[in-house]
């Protein structure tokens, strides 16, 4: 595809001009300027050239100049990969990858902020051998990319406490059959290889077991292991470093999506504990919960296991509820029933009002980059 085709007035086109949905002209208007200036027009001199540049599978960085390049990043298929965009904070216009066929999985998260790094993660379809990306900055950047390869990731349980694995980018989902959506920044989106593994597997089979809405993954690691927005200088949390530890949407039955949001009415008991009022949860789809965590307590090996569970005291409870229910239909075994009982490792926590946080035990994962 050329840059030609990159004109027009599709969506795909519209978001590789650069211009911010909120202000965007309707596509007949003359305002659009950036795709304007990409039109060899006759007679205009000043047409800015256009990098064409390749990202070969041997190599994992490319620098790119201010202005915008179109990329060629082999990539192998069925591959786990993130493509990251680095440079200072506020250089990055626009970045997408060009995807006419929409072979590629939805991409985007639900929060996003414009800042860089900027990290996509995904998993490489069959047949595809290269990502096509367009990259517009107003100062130089580094294109960089890793991969994994699933065949080459380790077996659960193949590893002991001591050994490191990489950090990989959860990735987009390719269907709401996956059960997720994500719910934070890309670069914020980063786990351990056997934590992605035993999470993605247990998001899909509580879609296939409740048919309802995809569940919002929110805050997990740094693309470099360290807590979120410690780029930015603000850590938002106190944990959550090395890709062991994932923030979980409450799933909902309350007619709106499950996504990051509260509960219940929340109070400030003191200067820094803010929790649920009691009494006051709805909406909660615990048994779906209970369910999740069950899988996830199952399925994560024994030298990685699960080691805490922190949610608010009003969710524990109904979470426990759920599990007498799961336990009479034989949905849950019986790792996962205990751990989730009275003396097991559900905890409550302030500041959970609005999702579960997961931590998995083991080894700091370690940054690819
Ligand atoms: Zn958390």
């Amino acid at each position: 595809m050329g840059v030609l085709s990159l004109l027009g007035c599709d969506p795909a086109a519209r978001r590789l001009a650069a211009v911010p949905v909120a202000v965007a002209a309707p596509c007949e208007a003359p305002g659009i300027e950036r795709i304007a200036l990409l039109a060899p027009r006759e007679g205009l001199e000043s047409v800015p050239a256009v990098e064409r540049l390749t990202l070969p599978l041997d190599a994992m960085r490319l620098a790119l100049p201010a202005g915008r390049s179109l990329v060629d990043v082999a990539v192998q298929e069925q591959a786990l990969v993130s493509i990251g965009v680095f440079g200072s904070v506020d250089a990055l216009l626009a970045f997408d990858v060009v995807d006419p066929e929409s072979t590629v999985p939805a991409r985007s998260s639900l929060d996003e902020d414009g800042r860089l790094p900027k990290l996509v993660s995904l998993r490489v379809p069959l047949g595809v051998a290269v990502l096509r990306v367009v990259v517009d900055v107003a100062a130089p950047v580094d294109l960089a990319r890793v991969s994994q390869d699933p065949a080459e990731m380790p077996a659960p349980g193949a590893l002991d406490r001591g050994s490191t694995q990489p950090l990989l980018g959860f990735p987009a989902p390719r269907s709401r059959d996956d059960g997720y959506l994500l719910g934070a920044p890309g670069r914020y989106l980063f786990t351990r290889a056997d934590v992605a593994r035993v999470v993605l597997a247990a998001l899909r089979q509580t879609r296939v077991r409740f048919r309802r809405d995809p569940i919002v993954i929110g805050d997990i690691s740094q693309w470099d292991g360290a807590r979120p927005a410690s780029d930015l200088g603000q850590p938002r949390h106190i944990s959550h470093e090395g890709g062991r530890d994932l923030d979980v949407a409450l799933p909902a039955n309350d007619g709106s999506p499950s996504t990051l949001r509260s509960h219940c009415r929340g109070v400030l008991i003191d200067a820094d504990r803010h929790v649920c009022e009691p009494g006051t949860s709805r909406g909660v789809d615990a048994l779906r919960l209970a369910y999740f965590l069950g899988l996830l307590i199952d399925a994560s090996p024994a030298t990685t296991p699960v080691v805490k569970v922190f949610t608010d005291d009003a969710y524990l409870r109904e979470i426990r509820a759920a599990t007498e229910l799961l336990k009479t239909r034989r949905w849950i075994k019986d790792a996962g029933y205990e751990a989730l009982a009275e003396d097991g490792i559900l905890r409550a926590s302030p500041w959970h009002t609005d999702h579960v946080h997961v931590r998995f035990g083991g080894a700091p994962g370690h940054s690819p980059w």
